[in-house]
């Protein structure tokens, strides 16, 4: 287990190779190397982050090689996208080449890094490069699914909308099969957060039936490198499609309950059904209220009157 390491934040000015006129600066820490736009973002809780999930990643960093990785904080979308062609592309916001070590993110200021958390996507966005570096014997027919799954996993993420994606899905039951999220995931907004959403389920559910210690030991035949399908047959005890089949079996027994209260729509439906309620009632009570008061006016005329 690696100690607590110090961080040491200083900058310098360099010059870019990829954008020769813009100046950059980078502040470097015992395991990384944040590169971004002079004045665009405060790089020491960058830093932080990064070092902190290093190190508890201990399991993954064991014999790494010596060398940082290279966070880029794009400040403008034109940076970002010219580093689409990365092998892993995450929400548009975050991507890796895990094979360089190398991670950009967008700024942590727009708006769609700023809901899902600087921290989330710099944590899932390592955690790509640590796992690809550990397992890279086998990292060839390692599938889709299982690479994000494991980076969502790790970085214990939370993604509302992805939740929401999944349980829609359950129960109209068009959830895609695993092999179908081996090489890519759908381009579409709904079908990619839907891949992400299943991904992270799917090892979510091999660690509540199997335990944590199963999925190391797959990691582990992944490091020295033994094909995925094999690996994860010795380990699991199933063989993959199985082990998908079982999965999209457990699905709507598992969210039936968490469906009825996590449905937005339901929800809001049912507060705003109590609301009208309660309305209809304040509105009862309060014609009541006046009829009577109305009543005890006419008495106190006819008093008068007397
Ligand atoms: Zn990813």
């Amino acid at each position: 287990m690696p100690t607590q390491p110090t961080i040491a934040v200083f900058s310098l000015w360099l010059l870019f190779p990829a954008a020769a006129s813009a100046v950059w600066e980078v502040a470097e820490s015992p395991h990384f190397r944040v590169y971004f736009r002079a004045g665009t973002v405060a790089p020491a809780p960058i830093v932080q982050h990064a070092e902190e999930f290093y190190a508890e990643m201990h399991r993954l960093t064991r014999g790494m090689p010596n060398a940082k990785i290279d966070i880029r904080i794009c400040h403008t979308q034109a940076d970002f996208q010219a580093a689409v062609h990365a092998p892993i592309q995450d929400w548009a916001v975050g991507c890796a080449f895990p094979r360089q070590r190398r991670i950009f993110i967008q700024n942590p200021t727009h708006l769609a890094l700023a809901k899902l958390q600087l921290a989330q996507v710099l944590r899932h966005e390592i955690a790509h490069v640590l796992f690809w570096q550990y397992t890279q014997k086998a990292s060839a027919d390692i599938p889709l699914w299982f690479v994000e799954g494991i980076a969502i996993y790790l970085a214990k993420e939370w993604v509302p909308s992805r939740h929401e994606t999944l349980l829609s899905r359950i129960f109209s039951n068009t959830l895609m099969p695993l092999s179908e999220l081996a090489r890519e995931f759908p381009t579409a907004q709904g079908d990619a957060d839907l891949a992400y959403a299943q991904s992270q389920d799917a090892l979510r559910w091999l660690v509540e039936v199997k335990g944590s210690e199963t999925l190391w030991a797959l990691v582990e035949h992944l490091h020295a490198g033994h094909p995925f399908h094999t690996a994860f047959e010795d380990t699991v005890g199933w063989d993959v499609a199985t082990f998908d089949a079982r999965w999209r079996a457990s699905l709507p027994e598992r969210y039936q309950w968490m469906a009825l209260f996590s449905n937005v729509y339901l929800f809001w439906g049912g507060i705003g059904g109590l609301a009208l309620l309660s309305y209809l009632f304040c509105r009862q009570r309060r014609r009541k209220h006046l009829k009577k008061l109305a009543e005890q006016e006419q008495e106190i005329d006819a008093f008068f009157e007397a």
